[in-house]
């Protein structure tokens, strides 16, 4: 899994899981990545509305293109500690709109 496939993940979560509790959605400022290992992410969701907490685990990658991923390279595609810290401080800090994350 790579930096960008981490992404696209946050962002299906995001599109995707409401509050099992209230049904509200979710905004990328509640999502906080608790572990990557191999395929799977392990997310810590947040509700603004009820102050739930949901674990949310993932274990494919939300690719539009799904690719190889078994013939990943060990070491190259990884997503590096510091990358998951940078995805932290984004999700942290950011306060947009989620276009303005994705657009090009
Ligand atoms: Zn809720």
């Amino acid at each position: 899994m790579n930096y960008y496939q981490l992404q696209s993940i946050l962002r299906h979560i995001r599109k995707t899981v409401s509050c099992p509790s209230c049904g509200g959605n979710y905004q990328f400022s509640d999502l906080e990545i608790v572990n990557v290992a191999g395929g799977r992410v392990t997310l810590a969701v947040s509700c603004k509305g009820c102050s739930s907490k949901t674990l949310v685990v993932v274990s494919e990658p939300a690719t539009r293109k799904p690719r190889k991923i078994k013939k990943e390279k060990e070491g190259k595609t990884r997503i590096t500690p510091d990358e998951v810290l940078e995805m932290r401080d984004f999700l942290g800090n950011f306060k947009g709109e989620m276009r303005d994350i994705f657009k090009k």
